[in-house]
């Protein structure tokens, strides 16, 4: 393993444990993959927590999902594969069922183009839209298939009745991002009850450009 790919998989058991530390992965739940240096995938084990990562049994996987060394990775690999597969910008993606984000999950009617209206700039500046892929059982081919064809355009999803993901260029990027979603969605919730501000689609575009 060359130096550079084992600071990767430091950070990546750092990130891990920073997640689990501030409250956004609880117990086994949540998991994450990035693209090393060497053109291999690591990827948490399956049923592993995110707040104990251990060196030795991080998952190494090529781009087929073959598992070339470590324990068998989570069984939601799949749709991490298919996002790096249908986007080379993608190189980290981190799936986690943290509290208001998969609050949001779970509400009827949201716009499946854009499951967070803008109030904040944050979020549209980092990830623009956020769609709504509908649920389907955890593992399902159908989540990995929605993803698929959606990964072109976006770097931030969320799946119904179950949790955000957010990808990125870096492992770090990718933590910015899901940090950004939880945050907003979090905000969301407080503001019920209040008239909120929208942005204008005017301020949305110039966020854009
Ligand atoms: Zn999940």
């Amino acid at each position: 393993m060359s130096d550079q790919v084992l600071e990767q998989k430091l950070e990546f058991i750092r990130i891990g444990k920073l997640l689990f530390d501030r409250g956004l992965a609880t117990g086994a739940a949540g998991n994450m993959s990035m693209i090393l240096a060497d053109n291999t995938v690591v990827a948490t084990p399956t049923g592993s927590s995110l707040g104990s990562l251990e060196l030795d049994k991080l998952s190494i996987l090529d781009f087929k999902g073959n598992l070339l060394s470590g324990s068998k990775p989570t069984k939601e690999f799949k749709f991490h594969l298919a996002l790096y597969q249908n986007n080379d910008k993608l190189k980290a993606t981190i799936h986690l069922h943290s509290t208001y984000a998969t609050a949001l999950s779970c509400l009827q009617d949201l716009d499946q183009n854009n499951c967070i209206k803008p109030f904040t700039p944050y979020l549209v500046m980092r990830m623009g839209q956020i769609p709504l892929v509908p649920y389907f059982k955890p593992g399902s081919d159908h989540i990995t298939e929605h993803l698929s064809r959606l990964a072109k355009d976006h770097n931030a999803f969320l799946l119904a009745n179950h949790g955000p993901i957010a990808c990125g260029k870096s492992i770090n990027d990718a933590l910015n991002n899901i940090e950004e979603f939880e945050a907003t969605c979090k905000l969301y919730f407080i503001l019920q009850g209040n008239k909120i501000r929208y942005l204008t689609d005017e301020e949305i575009k110039e966020l854009r450009s």
